[in-house]
């Protein structure tokens, strides 16, 4: 697979290896922690992380995002913000987050992490909320 890609983007990605065939390939930062399909050897895997994005701007990685919504006391501001961004009926089942939109239907947590990180208004807010608590 030889996918052009911009430098300015290029710098956000992320350098990770296949557990299954230690294939190397790199991944935008923010789906770090996300499932993939190995471009080598096409197993759903979880990649193993080998080198951070050189620089991944206002991008949050899924592990950090899942983090901001399960852990106190990152989830008691993140989640009513994000949940007011797009109109979320929130509850836990113990640590795990229940999300449904107002059809009432769940909400993937992966799914969401995407739309956030595909929106650079969203993406900011969430980084400096998150900065908060990091820094
Ligand atoms: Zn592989």
């Amino acid at each position: 697979m030889n996918v052009h890609v911009p430098d300015n983007a290029r710098r956000d990605l992320a350098l990770v290896g296949c557990p299954e065939c230690a294939f190397r390939f790199e991944t935008p930062n923010y789906r770090l922690g996300m499932q993939h399909r190995c471009p080598e050897c096409e197993a759903a895997i979880k990649p193993k992380y080998v080198r951070r994005a050189p620089d991944s701007g206002c991008s949050l990685s899924y592990h950090t995002f899942l983090q901001l919504l399960t852990m106190r006391p990152y989830r008691d501001e993140v989640v009513p913000l994000i949940s007011a961004w797009f109109g979320y009926q929130v509850e836990y089942q113990g640590r795990t987050l229940i999300m449904h939109n107002a059809a009432g239907r769940r909400v993937d947590t992966e799914t969401m992490h995407e739309m956030i990180q595909n929106s650079p208004r969203w993406q900011e807010q969430l980084y400096r909320k998150a900065g908060t608590f990091f820094r």
